[in-house]
């Protein structure tokens, strides 16, 4: 009995171009009360498996929570499987806008102890009482309404690049953290304002109405299926989107187009840009927005550093991973200070959207960019010695050093020594060193000040 995947992700593209069949990609979720958890994944598995349905499916003893594609021919079979389950009878599958065969290359099919992480101990909550359900027209018609504040409930990887026009955006890593930021944020408008709420498919806002609900708002609605059931409803019904962007998803393409807006821009370049990607580092698979030319540029990685890993023999760059556990921790290092045009700073809490024209004008208004890091310090002289890993900096020019420590200190360059030689400019890989009033700490993080 096979219940685990025995080919691999290149085996299963090659059979399913072989295959030549047409593939849906879609999704559900599920609440409910599972007593075996394990019993419950053993018994999908064998029974998509030669569905061959591909896909990432949690299962919990609260729930399933599924995201796969299929041969559409094997949909109405795939159907009948799950609805021999109670809890899934007349489950509304998601299915997705844009179709890609390769959504998926493998089922996996794994017991957690939740469905959504949402990292919520307080079980004193009744998880049934949850918001009012809006489908599209609803949600376009409460969107206008003044009393209405809308709060994105995904992380700030996803509502970057897509979300509704006029949306808080709380700038957080995970569900669990956006939740108590929301609530003191809103904390005066328990009673006179509407919550609207959204997220991917609808899931994340079924725990959090509730939990507002259970923390005193009284108008609390939630987008029903999700951007994704809105999508669909939006095309059917022919409504305005009044979702820009993209959004994104957990597969392979990273995100799906809904409307031509472009709301984010390249981490490296500042351009508008909306494409994810993992830097092709292994031991680094940041997941940041890069666009063409700097993936060209930066052979798709994330930065100098990375670069430099890259050309090093596999065996030394396994050396240099060992150790380094990502997992399922990738998404969450989509922030790191070697993205120049992340906003990871200025956005700590919640931010309101312009509308999206406007957002990229305003982030583009660049102040610094990246150059490199402290790499030592003479306390004797009080001379800085800095690794140059981006750009190029040269005498005359503005710097900020920033580090915990050391806080931000801006300064000129006076005078500078490159590679041990006074010279007027260093560049990438050059190690340079100059006079600073104070000291610096390893790893401080050296920008330039731009007009
Ligand atoms: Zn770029
Ligand atoms: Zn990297």
């Amino acid at each position: 009995m096979q219940l685990y995947n025995t080919l691999s992700a290149e085996e299963r593209a090659i059979m399913i171009d072989d295959a030549g069949k047409q593939r849906l990609t879609l999704s559900f979720y599920a609440y409910a009360q599972i007593q075996n958890p394990t019993q419950f994944r053993n018994e999908l598995f064998l029974a998509w498996n030669p569905l061959e349905v591909l896909g990432r499916i949690y299962v919990a003893s609260e729930g399933i929570n599924a995201q796969l594609s299929l041969p559409a021919d094997n949909f109405y079979a795939f159907k009948d499987c799950i609805e021999a389950y109670d809890f899934m009878k007349g489950i509304r599958l998601n299915i997705a806008v844009e179709q890609d065969d390769h959504s998926f290359l493998k089922l996996t099919v794994k017991v957690r102890d939740k469905i959504v992480a949402d990292g919520l101990v307080d079980e004193t909550f009744d998880v049934t009482n949850i918001g009012i359900h809006l489908k599209a027209k609803e949600f376009n018609e409460l969107l206008e309404d003044p009393n209405t504040i809308v709060v994105d409930m995904r992380n700030h990887y996803e509502s970057e690049i897509g979300h509704f026009t006029k949306a808080i955006k709380p700038d957080v890593d995970t569900f669990r953290e956006s939740l108590p930021i929301i609530e003191e944020q809103l904390s005066e408008h328990k009673q006179d304002k509407k919550l609207l709420m959204y997220c991917t498919g609808g899931i994340r806002c079924e725990k959090a109405s509730a939990y507002f609900k259970h923390k005193g708002f009284e108008n609390v609605y939630q987008l029903e299926g999700g951007i994704i059931e809105y999508t669909r409803q939006v095309k059917a019904e022919g409504l305005e989107s009044k979702f820009i962007g993209k959004n994104f998803v957990f597969d392979h393409r990273l995100g799906e187009r809904i409307t031509d807006d472009i709301v984010s821009q390249c981490h490296q370049c500042g351009k508008p840009c909306d494409v994810h990607t993992n830097c092709v580092n292994e031991g680094c698979h940041l997941l940041f927005i890069q666009c063409e030319e700097c993936k060209t540029a930066m052979e798709g990685c994330c930065s100098a550093e990375c670069v430099s890993v890259i050309h090093l023999p596999e065996d030394e760059q396994k050396a240099i991973r060992r150790g380094i556990k990502n997992g399922n921790m990738i998404f969450k290092k989509g922030k790191s200070d070697v993205l120049t045009f992340k906003n990871n700073e200025e956005t700590h809490g919640v931010f309101v959207a312009e509308k999206s024209k406007k957002a990229v004008k305003k982030e583009l208004k660049v102040k610094k960019i990246y150059i490199g890091k402290g790499t030592h310090f003479f306390p004797k002289p009080s001379i800085g010695q800095f690794l140059i890993e981006e750009n190029e900096i040269k005498i005359g020019d503005k710097i900020l050093i920033k580090g915990s420590t050391t806080g931000e200190q801006e300064m000129t360059i006076e005078n500078m020594f490159v590679n041990e030689i006074a010279a007027e400019k260093a560049i990438f890989g050059d190690t340079c060193t100059f006079k600073l009033p104070f000291r610096i700490r390893l790893s401080d993080k050296l920008y330039k000040i731009l007009d």
